[in-house]
This record gives structure tokens, sequence and C-alpha cells, in this order.
């Protein structure tokens, strides 16, 4: 039974029509076909990976185009229902990184072995997965013929490893797509997540004065200096940032992830820099991050007058995402996974996501997708099984909630 008192109750008959179209052998080999399309990105060609995506929701009856700010990165846009009504999409990318060294994988990173429960590759949860279960969930609503008041766009896209530029940007960005909600698929464990965390790349670079090695008084070494800002960092600003806590997501977080300086054994370093990955929570801003890493930076030289310090936003600054968790896009997520028994607790995204184009053009967005973010990026890449069926389950139930019903 979905009990949820939200504004648009689905009827239990629906959901177990819908429920009933899903095939799980259908599900796992459309999985299996994906993996075995490489789409590493970079280059990023994946046209071979969007045609696979087209083929199962062509038959069902979607309306399909491609559009592309590059010839090798097509973008799906694939439609189903009643256009003049409200609408959701699916968007999740099919583009994947690099395998890295591949004597580190036991399983082949494209052949897609299924074993204990699991299917192994490169993109198999990051998110092929996601892209799986978006597709299959389109499918069976368009297989079970329940009847729709509005519009269910599945959107599988290039690029979102690099950058995104030629591919949820571009759709956004062109209006190829105007949804009402968007429910864009990562590895979330299958739990909602009202948004994603923001960004405040910040570079701090000390300027000393070179000299020979051998007349270190000579000269001012900017690498000490840099010593004392990661450790006045540590002392200062961690602790601070372990204060700022919120509901859905982990604290706020910096971590001193690059460092450059020096330029012989024998000469006292005149230049050091570093590279500070800063995530924001809801509440936080990009530039306030950055002032406040500047004014701890600043005071930690104050008593070396030949150090200087200069400190710059190093990266696209962007406040963390969030929709209302009343919403009628966040119930219906959640009302689907109370329904076949998933988690219930809200959450929000560490990493970036494509969702975060979507929610700055005011389109209500979350996160949801099978896979762990823990297995991302690394060797031997898995999903389960399970996980994958359940989001499909999810996504059609949350479809059904949002589009579903008389017109
Ligand atoms: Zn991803």
């Amino acid at each position: 039974m979905i009990e949820e008192p939200g504004p648009l109750p689905v009827e239990n008959g629906l959901a177990k029509e819908v429920l009933a179209a899903i095939n799980p052998d259908e599900i796992i080999s459309f999985l299996q076909d994906l993996i075995r399309v490489p789409s590493v990105n970079p280059p990023g060609d994946v046209r071979a990976a969007i045609a696979v995506c087209e083929g199962p929701l062509a038959h069902a009856g979607f309306s399909i185009r491609r559009e592309s700010m590059e010839e090798t990165k097509p973008n799906l846009i694939a439609e189903f229902g009643e256009a003049s009504g409200p609408t959701l999409c699916f968007n999740a990318h099919v583009d994947v990184v690099p395998t890295g060294e591949v004597s580190a994988w036991k399983h082949a990173p494209f052949g897609a072995d299924l074993v204990d429960g699991r299917v192994y590759g490169r993109g198999a949860g990051d998110d092929k997965a996601s892209v799986t279960a978006q597709v299959m969930a389109g499918v069976a609503l368009a297989r079970s013929g329940v009847p729709l008041r509005g519009q269910l766009i599945v959107n599988e896209v290039a690029d979102e490893e690099t950058s995104g530029v030629a591919g949820a940007a571009f759709i956004v960005a062109e209006g190829h797509v105007q949804p009402d909600w968007v429910i864009v698929g990562e590895q979330t464990l299958n739990r909602v997540c009202v948004g994603e965390k923001g960004l405040a790349g910040t570079e701090v670079t000390v300027l000393g004065r070179a000299s020979h090695g051998a007349l270190p008084w000579e000269g001012a070494n900017a690498i000490v200096g840099i010593a004392r800002i990661i450790e006045a960092l540590r002392t200062e600003l961690l602790p601070e940032l372990a204060h700022r806590t919120h509901p859905y997501f982990h604290p706020s977080s910096a971590s001193v992830n690059t460092i450059t300086g020096g330029v012989k054994s024998n000469v006292v370093p005149d230049r050091c820099s570093i590279y500070i990955d800063r995530r924001l929570i809801p509440g936080e801003e990009p530039e306030e991050s950055v002032d406040e890493i500047r004014r701890i930076a600043e005071t930690a030289l104050a008593d070396i007058p030949e150090l200087r310090v200069e400190t710059r936003s190093a990266s696209e600054g962007r406040a963390a995402t969030m929709s209302d968790p009343d919403s009628d896009l966040v119930q219906a997520m959640l009302s689907a996974n109370r329904h076949l028994g998933l988690a219930t607790d809200l959450s929000g995204f560490s990493m970036a996501s494509d969702g975060r184009f979507f929610a700055a053009a005011g389109h209500p967005t979350i996160i949801y997708g099978p896979g762990d973010p823990r297995l991302a990026h690394v060797p031997d890449e898995w999903v389960g099984v399970d996980e994958v069926l359940d989001a499909t389950r999810a996504y059609a139930l949350a479809a059904l909630r949002l589009i579903g019903g008389a017109a």
C-alpha cells in the first residue's frame, strides 16, 4: 500500500500494473549490454551507448531525439505521455571514467561479469546502473499501459565525468527539456538525496624571496610559509567546519589536495601554492568561504613580513542545492521507497552531479540511484543486481505518482 498522505495518491492497482511490467532478466542483460559498450571519457564518445538506450525506449513507444553540442557526444531525449501535463525528467550519464591500470582488475573492465548477484565493470555503478534503472522504469511505465496525465522524459547524457558542458549543461542552457521535476541518477544506495553540496575550491600562494640554498638567511622560504598555513587550517578551519552540520548532509569540509613549490634542491623557494577542496553545506556561500581561508592564511603569516600571501577562488564556485523536503518530488520518491520497503530517511549528496545544472536553472531536482559512491572510479567497480531492480521499481513508482492517473 502507498499510505502517503501527499497530494497525488496513486492507486495501488496502478502500482501493481507498473511493477508487473518490470522484467528482471531484461534489466540485467540491458545493464550488461551497456557496460560492454566502452564510453570512456576522455575522449567521451558515447554514440554507441546512447544507441543501446534508444532501442528499448523506441520499442516501448517513446519518441526519440538526440541533441548534441559535439558530434561524438549526443544526449538522448526520449519522451512519452501527455506533453500538455506536468513533466518529470530522469537524467543520468552514460560516459565513464578511464579504467586505470587494467592489471589491477580481476574482472575485465568491459566484460560485465555477473557473479554472486553483482555485475562488474567500469561504469557498472557510475552511472550505468542508474541509466539502466531509468530506461527500464520508462519502458515499464509505457508497457503497462497505465493512464498518464503528464509526460516522462528519459534524458541520458554525455560528458558528465569531464565537466558536463556538452551534456547536461548544454541540455539545460538550450532549453531542450523543460521539466517540472528532475530525478538525477547517481550512486545514493537508493536513498533520497534532496540536493548536493556546493564547491569553493581555493588556491593559496605564498610568495617569498629566492636565495642560494647554502645562504637561507638571505631568502624567505615560501614552503615554510605554506607549512604554517596548512597547520593553521588544521587547527582553526577544520574544527569550525566540523561544527557546521546539516540534518541531511555530511558536515562542511576542506581538504588540502595539491601542493606545488620549489624549483631546485639548492634554491630557497620563492613560491609555493596549495589547492584546498572546499565543500559547502546549504547556507554557506562560495565567496565567504574563500574569504574565510584568506583571513586564516594572512593571520598565520602576519609575523613574517618577508612572505606575502595571495588567496583566490580556483574552481567554479557554487552554493549547495536543496529541494524542499515537503515538495511533491521528494515526497513521490519517498513514497516509492516506502512502498518497496527501502530507506525513507532523507540525505544529501556529497559529490557534484549534473543535478546542479537543473537546480541552478530553477528545476526542482533530487538525486537517487543504485550503487555505492565509494565504488565509483575504482578497479572492479560493481553494482548489486537487487539494487538496480529496486531502483527501477522506485523510479517507476515515483513517476506514476507524479504523472500517472487520468488527465
Ligand atoms: Zn556519476
